[in-house]
């Protein structure tokens, strides 16, 4: 018998005969159908040879020194099991017993020292959030608003198990999800282990992945990690994905990038005057192609979202779709969005942003298409 979500979503089964998405997708590919380990198996079993008491009198520097050292070791696993991953090699990763300390116990270490002076994101407000709210209106306990299999993703990842997080690092002036970014205190609190019961649940009952979203995950990194210890403990396999702002601090970047098997990341801005303008972040273009390159240069599965704004073709489209072409083209795949509508400030003064007060047209969102098209990149698997 169908399942629900395959009445909805066929596509969702039929895009996996698509030769490019199973190669571009391959280690997400195996790790949904439990042939892979999820990468946080693998950091929560690498063992570090160290007491627990020995990791908690290290200085942060000295944790950041041992998190480098044994990261490398974790990626050099992860690669080979790319290339063949045996029954024994998953369960060698996924069912042993987890050692005292590994990487997962320094990076989730290292990710509570930082509350003390945030830098999860590039604002850096350097906050202590075990005091007060960050510029992302987070304090250390974080909240979700909902949490279900969302149908409506790209087709590879439904149905998705979602996990909204109330707060964000951005300010978008047209945000699609303003209740819950701009409201954090709306949602409710949420500790690790209940993070790991949703997570066991929500794959328990069919999500092929474990979606971090918003507002934005960012702010929420400490919990995730530690969430990842309990999944671990549980023996539950399941891949996570990171849907963000890609706004990261470096340090921020190097705690998540070991443990996840997917990125959908949104590339919103060609440049950084309009990410100042419309979401009221400073460098918004090189934060984002830095910490876009990192993916691309590790070869990490990977869908990309560009929204197209009306107006801001020549400005945003454009060069996105460039960088895409240029850094991460044959690897990364493409959602060219077409759902953009005015929302929260812009819908309430649309004067003072005129240019994105209305939704895009179908000549430019064929424009974007063709662009797509003639760079070479590949997009209409995940567009819908
Ligand atoms: S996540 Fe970013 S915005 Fe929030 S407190 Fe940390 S540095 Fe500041």
């Amino acid at each position: 018998m169908l399942r629900e979500w395959e009445l909805i979503r066929p596509d969702a089964i039929y895009v996996w005969e698509n030769k490019e998405v199973r190669e571009r997708l391959c280690w997400y590919y195996e790790v949904m159908r439990d042939r892979a380990p999820a990468k946080y198996h693998i950091c929560a079993r690498l063992e570090i040879p160290m007491k627990k008491d020995e990791l908690l009198q290290l200085k942060t520097e000295e944790l950041w020194k041992l998190h480098d050292k044994y990261a490398e070791e974790v990626d050099k696993i992860w690669r080979e099991l790319k290339t063949k991953c045996t029954i024994e090699d998953f369960r060698r990763w996924t069912e042993t017993s987890l050692p005292e300390t590994s990487l997962l116990d320094v990076k989730i270490l290292i990710a509570y020292r930082t509350l003390k002076e945030c830098i999860f994101c590039e604002r850096k407000c350097k906050v202590n959030r075990f005091e007060r709210k960050g510029a992302c209106l987070t304090t250390a306990t974080m909240r979700i608003s909902s949490y279900f299999h969302h149908p409506g993703e790209e087709a590879p990842l439904v149905p998705s198990g979602t996990i909204f997080f109330t707060g964000c690092t951005f300010r978008c002036v047209y945000c699609q999800n303003w209740e819950i970014s701009q409201y954090p205190d709306e949602g409710d609190p949420v500790n690790a282990k209940q993070l790991a019961i949703i997570q066991k649940w929500l794959r328990e009952t069919g999500a092929r992945n474990i979606n971090w979203v918003g507002g934005d995950p960012t702010p929420a990194i400490h919990v995730i990690l530690e969430s990842f210890k309990y999944l671990a403990e549980w023996g539950v396999n399941v891949p996570q994905l990171w849907n963000s702002n890609m706004y990261l601090s470096v340090e921020g970047m190097k705690l998540i990038l070991h443990v996840m098997d997917i990125w959908l990341p949104d590339m919103k801005y060609g440049n950084n005057k309009c990410g100042e303008r419309l979401s009221i972040v400073k460098r918004y273009w090189d934060v984002i192609t830095r910490n876009m390159k990192m993916l691309a240069d590790r070869d990490e599965d990977c869908i990309i979202r560009h929204l197209v704004l009306p107006n801001h073709l020549e400005c945003c489209t454009k060069p996105v779709l460039e960088w895409i072409a240029k850094n991460y083209k044959d690897k990364a795949l493409v959602n060219i969005m077409d759902q953009y509508r005015p929302e929260w400030l812009v819908a309430k003064y649309p004067h003072k942003w005129p240019d994105i007060a209305r939704r895009p047209t179908r000549r430019e969102i064929e424009q974007a298409y063709n662009y797509a098209r003639e760079l070479g990149l590949c997009w209409e698997p995940v567009t819908r």
